[in-house]
């Protein structure tokens, strides 16, 4: 017998197997109200009222429903109650500003745009689809004992459609089916070894790969969900504290945080011997990876992947072989990026480009079908990082192919950022590189010829925050004669970045 892999399932095992258990614990303090603790059977519940709602509305399987909003019960809601009735989530990024929100709403064809009441001014000049805010109409958009229609499982079906920043100048909508999340999310939690006793903190945005997908397998195994809407170091130590976190994702950066907050913390830090942290998104420096496990005593966990791959394809997690190394030999061992999660199959192509076969490898890139052919070519996806894979089967990530910016976890495209410069009159030419930082991985940087008119730095800076979301914002300008070009005129990226980089032993960071 087959039956389809479809995102239902996860919730539908909670609210069998789970139903009195706290569920979601929401965020306290937001501009929508509250929507407090909730069971696994009041989630499910509204869950399903929020797919009768879109019945209501007339969006059919397949239509696309945009969400922009900070971490929220009303978010992971929208995953369940729009994807789990064969409709297609749009999560989209809620650092952007209006015109990129505005590109993807309208790239994406979606019929409704949920959004969160703090972020309205972001999209007031969108106007074609329906706009409808979160908390404004509660007792309609999850009526609570509507019946929405039977949807016919189908594992093929696109359940999400997440934009990413890439190696264009508009980012591209990654289409992953039912079938690629839930492969994701059942491996993801077996290597994790999630279970009813796990209590998730999201420092990780829902938006960013539907927070990895962590969310889905989790709520499969009966574990709770803590909901955080802005990530702080401090506050994240509170939060482990007074629920027993014992699983949280994110950048190095958000590690950093946590770091800085425990070097202040009062009393022993919380979830010594509990806690796992899984990072992803740049290699994080040995030294952090010790600091994890020597200051606050949790278990440090690296994983490798894309958007493309929903994102799961390598993970680096603790073996029994490790344990009689020191601290620091054991960093430089997790300092890699993984061996493949079950599933996989990774190469490395003769340029060094990383290749992955995998079931959590994307559909296709939403109406891009030359995208597509390119990045499945000779049926591999490429993944447009550079590696190598060690003899005892280890990936390690020492250069990007891509041009392309991850600063503090988020990717930004170069080509974008030097278009939106490339608007300012006073700029002739520009180069958008990154620059390694401790704090944020890499430090969005422009390098500009002018055409000899006096523009500052902080001028150019508040031109690119009218079109650019602020982490895309070069964190430094600095201006140049002339940018190294080839003969055909192309930029030398390489060349620009090697006086940034000549310290470094890999190209990110
Ligand atoms: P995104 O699609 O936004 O999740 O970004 C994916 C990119 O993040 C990859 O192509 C890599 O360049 C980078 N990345 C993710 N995980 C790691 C890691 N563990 N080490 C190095 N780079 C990573």
């Amino acid at each position: 017998m087959e039956t389809p892999l479809v995102i239902n399932d996860f919730l539908a095992r909670a609210e069998v197997a789970y139903g009195d258990r706290v569920a979601v614990i929401d965020e306290a303090d937001q501009p929508a109200p509250s929507l407090g603790d909730l069971t696994w059977t009041e989630f499910a519940e509204r869950s399903r009222g929020h797919a009768a709602w879109l019945d209501y509305l007339g969006v059919p399987v397949g239509g696309r429903v945009a969400i922009i909003s900070q971490n929220s019960a009303r978010m992971l809601l929208s995953f369940f109650g729009v994807c789990g009735s064969g409709r297609v989530l749009v999560p989209i990024n809620f650092r952007l500003v209006e015109e990129e929100i505005a590109y993807i709403v309208e790239h994406s064809g979606a019929e409704v745009l949920l959004v969160d009441p703090e972020l309205v001014d972001h999209v007031t000049g969108i106007g074609h689809p329906r706009v409808v805010v979160l908390g404004d109409d509660d007792d309609l958009v999850y009526g609570l004992g509507r019946t929405p229609e039977p949807w016919t499982r189908d594992e093929a079906a696109t359940a999400t459609i997440n934009y990413t920043s890439g190696t264009t100048a508009r980012p591209k909508g990654v289409q992953l089916t039912h079938r690629n999340l839930w492969i994701n999310a059942v491996t993801f939690s077996l290597h994790l070894g999630v279970s009813d006793r796990d209590i998730y903190l999201h420092t990780l945005p829902l938006f960013h790969v539907n927070g990895w997908g962590v969310p889905f397998g989790l709520t499969g195994m009966g574990g709770s969900h803590i909901v955080l809407r802005k990530v702080d170091g401090a506050e994240i130590l509170r939060r482990i504290d007074e629920h027993g976190v014992t699983l949280l994702c994110g950048a190095p950066a958000v590690i950093s945080m946590i770091l800085e907050a425990a070097a202040e913390w009062e009393g022993p830090i919380p979830g010594r011997d509990r806690v796992r942290v899984v990072v992803a998104g740049a290699p994080p420096p040995t030294t952090v990876i010790e600091a994890v496990e020597m200051t606050l005593g949790w278990e440090f966990i690296q994983i490798y992947g894309l958007t493309e791959t929903s994102p799961l394809l390598t993970m680096n997690r603790r073996r029994a072989e490790y344990d009689d190394l020191t601290p620091n030999e054991r960093a430089r061992l997790l300092g890699r990026a993984g061996t493949p999660s079950l599933g996989t199959a990774l190469d490395v192509s003769p340029d060094g480009e990383v290749l992955a076969r995998s079931s959590t490898v994307l559909e296709a890139y939403w109406d891009n079908h030359a995208a597509t052919e390119e990045a499945l070519e000779g049926g591999w996806f490429h993944t447009g990082d550079g590696g190598t894979i060690s003899a005892d089967g280890y990936l390690s990530i020492t250069d990007r192919k891509k041009d392309v910016i991850i600063t503090g976890g988020e990717n930004v495209s170069s080509i974008e950022v030097e278009d939106a410069l490339l608007h300012h009159p006073a700029i002739r030419e520009v180069a958008v590189i990154g620059i390694p930082d401790e704090q944020w991985g890499e430090l969005v940087t422009a390098l500009v010829v002018t055409d000899g008119s006096a523009v500052s730095a902080e001028e150019i800076v508040a031109f690119s925050r009218q079109h650019l979301a602020g982490y895309k914002i070069p964190r430094k300008v600095l201006f140049r004669d002339e940018l190294a070009r080839t003969a055909t005129g192309k930029l030398q990226k390489a060349k620009l970045r090697e006086p940034f980089w000549s310290g470094s032993d890999r190209q990110v960071h």
